[in-house]
């Protein structure tokens, strides 16, 4: 199998490439104000992943389902039905829930908790928010914390899932600082951790050199948007 890697894309976006050749999107906005031009008009999705349905989340997921599809889209029940009702190109399994895992293209996706408010582009209920653990074709496990403040209960997903990496919210405001990002680290016991939601405008402050200072004894992978970070 090949090399699976993961490139930030700006805010929280990313594109996973997984060990078996498939290329995941997580929350693609591709609109960003960060996204690399090079980024912005995808030459392959096999699987969309949302963790909930504010727009800088959704972003792109019904344009490129259009282009792509019809795409497995994995998201909360009520997010997936708003998706379909707005011309998402999707199959017929209904959107998961949390606690559920579902396997899209030979990857596992788990919807877990997380601590947001909900909502779609236009107003409607999409669910709650939700993080992701993604476990590729070799077992890597990825956990997508979304957007979140740290809670306690991140040290059910360290005894069940046991993440690899874990890509963390840092920009304040929104979502958990470096401060409470720190923390999340200790819970989620991943060695590895990719920060994102930060930097995007200057409401989002937190910066990974801060979460460094904080977080001893984790590794903290911050790239560039474009960059990746191989698993
Ligand atoms: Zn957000």
């Amino acid at each position: 199998m090949a090399d699976a890697s993961l490139t930030w894309l700006g805010h929280a976006s990313f594109r996973l490439d997984s060990p078996g050749g498939k290329r995941i999107y997580i929350d693609p906005w591709l609109e960003n104000p960060k996204c690399p031009d090079a980024e912005k008009e995808p030459e392959h999705c096999d699987v969309i992943a949302l963790t909930h349905g504010h727009d800088d989340h959704v972003g792109a997921t019904i344009e490129l389902s259009k282009k792509f599809g019809p795409l497995p889209i994995v998201a909360m029940v009520e997010l997936k039905a708003w998706l379909k009702e707005n011309g998402a190109q999707t199959d017929d399994i209904p959107g998961s829930n949390k606690g559920g895992t579902v396997e899209a293209a030979g990857v596992k996706f788990t919807l877990t908790h997380a601590f947001h408010s909900g909502g779609t582009p236009d107003g409607s209920y999409g669910g709650e928010a939700a993080g992701i653990v993604v476990e590729l074709e070799n077992g890597t496990k990825v956990y997508f914390a979304g957007d979140t403040c740290v809670f306690g209960d991140m040290q059910l997903i360290r005894k069940i899932y046991a993440p690899d990496v874990a890509v963390l919210p840092i920009g304040g405001h929104f979502t958990m600082d470096p401060r409470e990002a720190a923390v999340a680290c200790e819970l989620i016991g991943a060695k590895r951790v990719v920060p994102c939601h930060y930097g995007t405008f200057p409401l989002l402050a937190g910066t990974p050199d801060e979460l460094r200072q904080l977080a001893k004894g984790v590794e903290v992978v911050a790239v560039d948007p474009g960059g990746s970070v191989e698993l």
